[in-house]
């Protein structure tokens, strides 16, 4: 096996990470008890500018929480895009309701807004776009199309951490939104979410029902709903509190690697990446670009595999929904773009502590085939 040199996605950590969670194993506060929860709940809200923030264990469980706070459930239809991770979805089945896919625009990735509108009916209740590899959707036709039928949008902004558009961060656009800190995310926690809104109310039976039904501080064992144990730790908040403060230098990272990915890549016929729309600014979670099978030499697997050789880790987009066989017998419409994109896409390193050579020596080997 030939050893990764230049991995794809992997945790940015240091000494301060070190630090803060040294003092949190030292405080004994390594469950959801803990200062540290509260704090990083505020920190992350003050970053993004919204008034609600609530932790939770991961962004699946965020997202299922979500649901349930908007009341969706058996009946309901939720609008999601064919092209993301499967936990985009999965949360609308654990809910009771049904997803309803569609596909994706060729230049962002991102959910199509004309497929949206084909796919409404009388059942549909939420959209839940996605800003893929952080690159925000289009937020302007999301929320026209949710105020003309009378539908939520929730937004799954687990990748989009730091992305914008036109001066507002990914995140602060729908009803609710979901961000996630898995061990590959923009910061982690290890494993770990966030439930972010600007209604109060949300968020105060968020904070209910992420703690068994029970109202924070109560003391006589009584739950007033059915809920969940959905809470982050103090340990993990830790964690969460010093990748927030090196949150900055991550972004900056990514978008200087995503430059130079372009700047590199523009001149080899038969590439080509995700596109910003106007006044959009991604956070290039992970940068990754798509093969014209008939211009560029290589196939997918093969330019993988070249890659691999090289120590160089790629992987493939995302297998769309339409085409997973757990969802096989959903009647899914075969969403020919996302499938096209799965078929020549490939995340290329996007680490954030990786250098400026490291992404040059990706370009070199990808120039080299
Ligand atoms: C990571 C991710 C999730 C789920 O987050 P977890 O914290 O891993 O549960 C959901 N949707 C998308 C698009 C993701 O990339």
């Amino acid at each position: 096996m030939q050893e990764i040199k230049i991995p794809l996605d992997w945790p940015n950590l240091g000494e301060l990470e070190k630090d803060y969670v040294l003092k949190a194993l030292e405080s004994g506060y390594v469950s959801s008890a803990g200062p540290l929860v509260r704090e990083f709940e505020q920190r992350f809200a003050a970053y993004l500018g919204i008034s609600q923030a609530v932790a939770v264990v991961n962004g699946t469980a965020g997202l299922h929480l979500a649901l349930k706070l908007l009341g969706i459930g058996p009946g309901d239809e939720v609008i999601v895009p064919a092209l993301t991770f499967i936990a985009t979805v999965n949360p609308v089945v654990y809910a009771g309701a049904r997803p309803v896919v569609v596909d994706v625009d060729p230049w962002t990735w991102n959910i199509d807004p004309a497929a949206i509108e084909k796919a409404i009916t009388k059942h549909t209740r939420a959209i839940i776009p996605v800003h893929l590899y952080g690159n925000p959707a289009d937020m302007d036709a999301i929320l026209g199309l949710a105020r003309k039928y009378g539908l939520y949008v929730l937004e799954d902004a687990t990748e989009a951490l730091g992305s914008t558009y036109k001066g507002k961060k990914a995140g602060t656009f729908g009803q609710i939104s979901v961000f996630s800190f898995n061990g590959n995310k923009i910061i982690t926690t290890g494993g770990g979410g966030m439930l972010v809104t600007a209604n109060p109310d949300l968020a105060r039976r968020a904070r209910l029902l992420v703690n068994q039904g029970r109202e924070p501080g109560e003391t006589e064992y009584e739950h007033k709903e059915i809920g969940f144990n959905y809470r982050l730790t103090n340990l993990q908040a830790a964690l969460g509190l010093a990748q927030l403060e090196r949150l900055p230098e991550f972004l900056a990272t990514k978008r200087r690697h995503a430059a130079i990915y372009r700047r590199e890549l523009q001149g080899l016929p038969g590439l080509s990446w995700q596109e910003e729309l106007p006044g959009a600014e991604s956070n290039w979670w992970l940068f990754s670009i798509v093969l014209d099978e008939g211009k560029f030499k290589a196939n997918k697997p093969v330019l993988i595999q070249w890659l691999k050789s090289r120590g160089i880790q790629a992987r493939p987009l995302f297998k769309p929904v339409s085409q997973q066989p757990c969802y096989r017998g959903s009647n899914f419409p075969p969403c020919a773009i996302a499938a096209q994109l799965h078929q020549n896409g490939i995340n290329l390193p996007s680490a954030s502590f990786l250098t400026e050579e490291d992404i040059m020596a990706v370009c070199a080997v990808l120039k080299s085939y």
